[in-house]
């Protein structure tokens, strides 16, 4: 298990979370903040900072969201493949709100 953040967080990137993160495991891409899975030590700090309600555990995140699982995991291919995966959510979901 480990943190995902969802769409609340993109055109947002409020950076609040980033500042509690003991493991600077929380890193920008393009139009969304990401969490590491490799790096996240599941702490939890980092849920009651977000402004938009954007970050959860992974057994909670709402299945609408379920899509921002693979979001956050493809940090570890690069900036490159998480923003191409956001750019393709949106397309098929339009711009969020
Ligand atoms: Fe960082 Fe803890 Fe949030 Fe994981 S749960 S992203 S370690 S603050």
């Amino acid at each position: 298990m480990t943190y995902v953040i969802a769409e609340p967080c993109i055109d947002v990137k409020d950076q609040a979370c980033v500042d509690v993160c003991p493991v600077d495991c929380i890193h920008e891409a393009e139009r969304i903040l990401v969490i590491d899975p490799e790096e996240c030590i599941d702490c939890g700090a980092c849920e009651p900072e977000c402004p938009v309600e954007a970050i959860f555990p992974e057994d909670t995140l709402p299945a609408k969201w379920q899509a921002f699982v693979r979001i956050n995991t493809a940090y570890g291919a690069g900036v490159d493949a998480v923003d191409s995966l956001v750019t393709a959510y949106v397309d098929g979901h339009g711009t969020p709100s």
